[in-house]
């Protein structure tokens, strides 16, 4: 640029940087939304692309969708391209080498749909698909097939969706998901949540959601009351490394638990961005420290064009192995795969347990010292009781699933 020369103040060119933005509009989440960094011209206010990063912004744009909030994309660091929030939110060229096993609907979802936006795979509980936009498009979103695509959920299908639920008595806890519940209107999201609550075998009410992590300011007094209005209702945030951890979403996640929601986090574990023990303890400690539990980490699905994103699964039971016993048992993830083809999440792990016989136990403790443990000398005696408390047969406690 020749000396003297100033860039143009221009009404089409926004401004994205946190330092420039008027605060007003930058605690509006409707603000953060419409402005959301979607294209390499976008993200270069913020920080310096590399040339891959350029380069698969330009070439992956109508594989994948891209889109982070100026709130989010304000945690980048603008001087490294391994940045764990860049990595999570620009594209990668490796994304275009597709392999054979992995697929556009890792979890088998669509054929456990009885109905749209209903995916039903176990007995007592089922998600329901409410809307297709997020405030921030994952890498390694596992639902990138339909989430930020053109194919919203239709009013009607919800009311479908609803109908399905209550007509089935087996449905005790309903996972509501997206795409992004919280990007709803209080008023919309009231009235669905109001819809399930009325259903007499529904429970537990969830949802799914990265807003404390992406759009912070979305969660306020208005919203967490008209949330507790639907208790028992529990959230599931997304928090994948302590860099996301901020004042703000440390303020959004104390306002729900204040308002007595129990907020979980469900974690995936992201080669080279959180995949080591000091990343994984620091994050574990920082979220039980503002009351949030952490509930799964996820290996990695087989989502397309995520290769380059999954560890193996052996180095995910050896960073586990290096919390377990390390931190907190409250801290702890349960690490779970979420079977291809829609088998649900299976639990993985070390195995502590090293042999057993009808006398003892011999275990391995988590310093990898052998422990030994007597069996009792009787066996277990049928609970004679149960039919006292618990009505009907134990067959009807697990009743079969959908599919
Ligand atoms: C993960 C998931 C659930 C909930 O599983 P939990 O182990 O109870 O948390 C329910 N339905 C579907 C389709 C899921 O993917």
């Amino acid at each position: 640029m020749a000396a003297g020369k100033r860039l143009p103040i221009s009404s089409q060119v926004r401004t994205l940087r946190r330092d420039q933005v008027d605060p007003e509009a930058w605690n509006d989440w409707r603000w953060q939304l419409r402005n959301m960094l979607t294209q390499e011209a976008d993200f270069e206010q913020l920080i310096s692309l590399s040339s891959g990063e350029t380069e698969a912004l330009a070439r992956t744009s109508k594989l994948f969708r891209t889109g982070a909030t100026p709130y989010y994309a304000s945690l980048m660091n603008s001087e490294r391209a391994d940045c764990p929030i860049r990595r999570q939110t620009i594209p990668s060229l490796a994304e275009m080498n597709f392999r054979e096993e992995e697929l556009r609907d890792p979890l088998g979802e669509d054929s456990h749909s009885p109905v749209p936006s209903i995916f039903h795979k176990y007995p007592d509980r089922c998600l329901l698909y409410i809307v297709d936009r997020c405030a921030i498009y994952c890498r390694h979103c596992n639902r990138r097939r339909i989430v930020g695509g053109d194919t919203p959920p239709k009013k009607d299908e919800i009311d479908e969706a609803i109908a399905y639920i209550a007509s089935e008595t087996r449905i005790r806890d309903v996972l509501i998901s997206g795409g992004d519940p919280l990007l709803l209107s209080n008023r919309r999201l009231d009235d669905i949540l109001g819809r399930l609550r009325a259903i007499d075998h529904v429970e537990i009410i969830r949802i799914g959601t990265r807003v404390p992590v992406v759009l912070p300011m979305r969660i306020d007094e208005e919203l967490c009351t008209m949330l507790a209005k639907h208790h028992p209702l529990f959230v599931n945030t997304h928090f994948n490394h302590p860099v996301e951890i901020t004042p703000d979403s440390r303020r959004a996640c104390e306002m729900m638990v204040n308002h007595g929601i129990p907020v979980g986090n469900q974690a995936v574990l992201l080669r080279g961005i959180n995949s080591s023990v000091r990343c994984l303890r620091t994050l574990m400690r920082a979220l039980i420290r503002m009351r949030v539990r952490p509930y799964y980490l996820f290996q990695g699905d087989t989502v397309l064009g995520t290769d380059h994103l999954r560890t193996s699964v052996d180095s995910a039971i050896d960073l586990v192995d290096g919390l377990r016993g390390w931190i907190s048992g409250m801290a702890m993830p349960q690490l779970v795969l979420d079977a291809p083809g829609g088998g649900g999440k299976i639990p993985i792990g070390r195995q502590y347990l090293q042999s057993m016989d009808e006398n003892e136990v011999v275990l391995r403790n988590y310093r990898g010292l052998e422990i030994h443990y007597p069996q009792p000398v009787e066996k277990d005696p049928h609970v004679s009781y149960d039919e006292v408390y618990f009505a009907g047969t134990p067959e009807d406690d697990d009743r079969e699933g959908c599919g």
